[in-house]
């Protein structure tokens, strides 16, 4: 299983970080150990000072397939679901700033988090899925799949040319702006069509 990841996927998300908005999709990858396990505990990781939580939209690859074509892609993802991208800021800066890869503040164990996912029915209108987070009760990030910058069959597609895609991989489609810091004791909860999937408390 792979965990493939787009950063900067929303306009107003990669001004805040101060990025160029990409004229391809940004991709990375965690690995399976970074898969964390609904329920168990998530606790704030000892290498940072700056654990940053990032909401996404993630979908569930259900057919193998490579260099897919963006017209057969919807073909390829079944489900869907919001998942947590946990970001360490401060390294990822540091790395940035040395042209270094990303790894250690993006791949770390329990850094991807996602709810179960919801099966995409015949008629599902992918562009315009509405998701949205809350931190301590409060609503700090809204994202919308029609603000996407790339499209769920566009990264399909761009995604396949590169790597084969298997089924049971996920796709993190990127943050809508509003990603901010997590301190221990933060309660975490990500809605997907006003429904809750995923609640963390940071221990
Ligand atoms: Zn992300």
């Amino acid at each position: 299983m792979k965990i493939i990841c787009i950063g900067r996927n929303y306009i107003d998300h990669a001004k805040e970080l101060g990025n160029e908005i990409p004229t391809e999709p940004v991709i990375f990858m965690k690995p399976k150990s970074a898969l964390y396990q609904a329920h168990a505990p998530f606790y704030y990781p000892e290498f940072t000072n700056e654990l940053h939580y990032e909401c996404e939209l993630v979908l569930r690859i259900c057919k193998n397939g490579k260099y897919i074509q963006e017209r057969h892609a919807s073909n390829y993802y079944n489900g869907i679901t919001v998942g947590i991208d946990f970001t360490a800021r401060d390294i990822q800066n540091e790395l940035k700033k040395q042209g270094l890869p990303w790894e250690k503040a993006k791949a770390f164990d329990n850094s991807a988090a996602f709810g179960k996912f919801v099966d995409i029915a015949p008629g599902f209108n992918k562009k315009n899925v509405q998701f949205h987070f809350v931190k301590n009760r409060e609503t700090v990030q809204k994202g919308n799949s029609g603000d996407m910058i790339f499209s769920f069959d566009r990264l399909v597609s761009n995604i396949s040319q590169y790597f084969s895609l298997n089924i049971g991989d996920v796709i993190f489609t990127g943050t809508p702006a509003g990603v901010g810091e997590c301190s221990v004791g933060d309660e975490l909860e990500a809605f997907l069509e006003g429904n809750s999937m995923l609640k963390i408390e940071v221990k």
